[in-house]
Order: structure tokens, then C-alpha cells, then sequence
């Protein structure tokens, strides 16, 4: 039985890295398909705040290559590099309740502090950090701030484990402290850190419901944290599956996926439907049409 769930706003969030790729499409698709099987709205949000890495012309690029596939956004697209005043805000209101501290640590600090600790780190594992600034800088220059997650779980009384529901791949759990450890906010060359845009622009937007990659699936626990820390509601979450590359590893942007060939709209969709468990579209359908079959076979079972 399908979910009533009003109201629904739900978005898509792409970074300006490149175009959109297969892996993408699927993503952007899911989250229209939920909106559209809920009756909601779709949004857009272009994650620009990582400036360095976007490439000029990207946005209206990827705008348009969804356009191409009949997803348009119900409202005016938001663009995170025009909202630093809104996340220096949100930094403020954790620096005022004492969550927020500025650190000093270089990424090797944290490197030889997380080695006298006897921590070895894993490849492509994120390093937590070992709280070395967590009680004052120690004259260095602050470089980053970070969120003093113990701090947080402990004044909101936050279970730990933090656990919460995905709705496709059901109770999810992270200890966010000891897992993740005081996470950036604020990055040291000065750019706002992914986590806290996000939380501040899902609630700027009225979201109610997020539909993502699973890539982005161990993100959450974090969010949820900073979410109550700001006093912001927590959306449903739902995460599809990876689209692999033909290796096996996971397609992105990155790693060379491709830009997808939009030659064939209807052939791109069905591919990123096929990777969804939804049925296939006729031959020679319309779009509109094989959004709509899709639509109505939304959500897909679990696997
Ligand atoms: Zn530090």
C-alpha cells in the first residue's frame, strides 16, 4: 500500500562537476518519482558550495539534460553559492550554544594525532578526527570549525546510536561520535562544508522528503545530529541503489562516468528505471508516458 503522506516537497540535488551521468539520472529520477507518486512537489537544488570543484556551465547543463528527460522543477532552482549568509547564521546559532569550535589542526596534526592514538586508517576511509581542538586552540590560527557532536547528543539526549528509518532499506544506525567524530562545518579554506549547506537548505526549502543516492546513504546520521542541533525538522529518507560502472565500482562524476547520452531520452530513462526495479516502458512510448507507467509502479519493493 502506497504511503499517504501530505504534504510532500521533495528535491534533487546535483553538484556542478560535470553533467549528469547514469548514476545521476537514476537519482534524479527516484526523487521525481516519489514526488509525483505522492502527489508532492520537486525541487531542484544546485550544490555549488564546493566552488572550487564546479565547472562554469554545468548547472544550466544539467538544468536542461533533466528538462530532455520531462523532469522540470516545480519551483525556482536554489543555488548554495549564494547562501553563505544563511549557513554563517546557522554556524553562529552552534557557536552560540557552545556546539561549534574553531580548530587549528592541519590534515597532517590530525594524521600524527590520530597515529599516537594507534588509530591506523583504512583507504578511502574517512578519518575521524581525534578531537584535538575540541578544549581550545592551542595558538594556532583557527583554521575549520567543527561540530562538537558529544556535546550535542548529550545536551539534546539523542540516542546513542543515533537510529533512524530508511524507507527502502528499513533501521539504519550510526554512533555518530565515534564513527564520524566532530565533523567540519566549516572547511579551512573557508568554503561551508557539505553537511551543514544541506541540513540548512532541506529546511530553507520545506523538504519533506529526501530521495537519494546510496552513495549518500552514511551521511545521514550526521545530518540528523545538525538537524536537531538547529532545531530543524528530520525528512523521510529513502536512498536507492548504486548504479555500478564495469568494474563494479561506483559511477561517478569523479571516476570518468560519462555524460549520459540524452540522443534517446526515452532509452537513458529506461535504463535508469531498469536500475530502480521498475518495469519497462513500451517501445516508442512518450516520455510522459513512461513517467506515468513508472509513476504508478513507484515505490519499488525492497530487494
Ligand atoms: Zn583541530
Amino acid at each position: 500500500m502506497r504511503e499517504v503522506l501530505v504534504p510532500y516537497i521533495g528535491r534533487f540535488a546535483p553538484s556542478p562537476t560535470g553533467p549528469l551521468h547514469a548514476g545521476s539520472l537514476v537519482a534524479a529520477l527516484a526523487s521525481w518519482l516519489d514526488a509525483r507518486a505522492h502527489g508532492g512537489q520537486w525541487l531542484v537544488r544546485i550544490e555549488d558550495v564546493d566552488t572550487p570543484r564546479c565547472i562554469p556551465g554545468a548547472d544550466p547543463l544539467i538544468l536542461q539534460q533533466l528538462a530532455t528527460c520531462g523532469l522540470v522543477p516545480d519551483a525556482p532552482v536554489m543555488r548554495q553559492s549564494q547562501r553563505g549568509e544563511v549557513y554563517q547564521a546557522a554556524l553562529d546559532t552552534l557557536i552560540a550554544k557552545d556546539w561549534a569550535y574553531p580548530c587549528g589542526c592541519s590534515r597532517k596534526d590530525i594524521e600524527d594525532a590520530q597515529a599516537a592514538m594507534g588509530h591506523t586508517r583504512e583507504r578511502h576511509q574517512a578519518a575521524v578526527y581525534p578531537g584535538t581542538c575540541r578544549n581550545g586552540l592551542k595558538g594556532e590560527a583557527a583554521r575549520a570549525w567543527r561540530l562538537n557532536v558529544q556535546r550535542v547528543i548529550d545536551d539534546l539526549k539523542l540516542a546513542k546510536p543515533l537510529v533512524w528509518h530508511d524507507r527502502l532499506l528499513g533501521k539504519q544506525q550510526q554512533d555518530v561520535a565515534k564513527e564520524v567524530g566532530d565533523f567540519v562545518l566549516r572547511r579551512a579554506d573557508g568554503l561551508w562544508a557539505y553537511q551543514l549547506a544541506v541540513v540548512v537548505d532541506d529546511a530553507a526549502q520545506g523538504i519533506t522528503h529526501i530521495v537519494r543516492g546510496a552513495d549518500l546513504c552514511d551521511n545521514t546520521a550526521r545530518q540528523i545530529v545538525l538537524q536537531h542541533a538547529l532545531g530543524l525538522p528530520t525528512p523521510h529518507y529513502l536512498h536507492t541503489p548504486l548504479v555500478l560502472g564495469e568494474k563494479g565500482g561506483k559511477l561517478s562524476k569523479q571516476n570518468g562516468a560519462e555524460a549520459l547520452d540524452l540522443s534517446d531520452p526515452l532509452l537513458a530513462l529506461q535504463t535508469a528505471a531498469q536500475a530502480l526495479g521498475l518495469p519497462k516502458a513500451d517501445e516508442g512510448a512518450h516520455i510522459t508516458q513512461a513517467l506515468a507507467t513508472w509513476t504508478a509502479a513507484w515505490p519499488p519493493t525492497p530487494r
